[in-house]
């Protein structure tokens, strides 16, 4: 292995407040790099494709908890459904029903972050502000007895201007005070913001980040 990922791992881990977790994003790379994060501790890992995830999942250790980041076509839920700890992207309520119906034939319920569109880039997925606040609004996700909403996920501009990363993590961070007033005052489970990556994830654990996805920092660039 030519990249140190332990060391790599460390630094990330050392910098870590008391209840904020990494999740490493671990796309593209190979399993021998995963299995290094995994002997120094390492948990949970983030994979954004269904079929390199269900590779991974099937050739390593079972208490590995994965969490999808990607976007999710709901034809691939089904796929992920019977194993996976997280789906962090909802971005929509089509997908958040499917993953609800696919985890009751399971008999499962799958924890879920609702995705926010904050950054500029029209390329972004996510629920703008709005749809999130009407999505939550009609209710119907109250009736879904397979999927646990447990906060909320963005990725902010990739810009290098530090104060518009921070603005809209900020943004996310007093929309998720709105809505956890609002709709999940008596839920403990909804406790999760999942923002932040290698370029930004020191300013996301300012901006109350619970959850940074860090990938290139730990196991260095994907070779796609
Ligand atoms: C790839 C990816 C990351 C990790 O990005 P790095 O810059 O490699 O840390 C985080 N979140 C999502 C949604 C991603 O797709």
């Amino acid at each position: 292995m030519d990249y140190d990922v332990k060391s790599h791992l460390h630094e990330v881990l050392d910098t870590l407040p008391q209840g904020v977790r990494l999740v490493a994003i671990s796309k593209y790379h190979p399993n021998e790099y995963i299995e290094a994060a995994y002997e120094e501790g390492q948990r949970v890992f983030g994979e954004s494709h269904e079929q390199e995830l269900r590779q991974k999942h099937q050739s390593l250790p079972q208490d590995i908890e994965w969490h999808f980041i990607g976007h999710l076509q709901t034809n691939k839920v089904k796929y992920i459904a019977p194993y996976v700890t997280m789906i962090e992207a909802v971005d929509s309520l089509k997908l958040l029903r499917e993953i609800n119906k696919q985890a009751e034939k399971c008999g499962r319920r799958i924890k879920v972050l609702l995705e926010l569109h904050i950054a500029e880039e029209a390329t972004k997925y996510g629920l703008t502000l709005d749809a999130c606040r009407e999505l939550l609004a009609a209710g119907e996700w109250r009736e879904m007895q397979h999927v646990q909403i447990c906060g909320l996920m963005m990725m902010a501009s990739f810009v290098n201007d530090e104060a518009q990363i921070r603005q809209e993590m900020q943004t996310a961070r007093d929309f998720f005070d709105e809505v956890k007033a609002q709709y999940f005052a008596d839920d403990d489970a909804f406790c999760e913001r999942s923002w932040g990556m290698s370029d930004d994830y020191p300013i996301a654990l300012q901006t109350g980040s619970t959850m940074i996805r860090v990938g290139t920092k730990i196991f260095g660039p994907r070779v796609y």
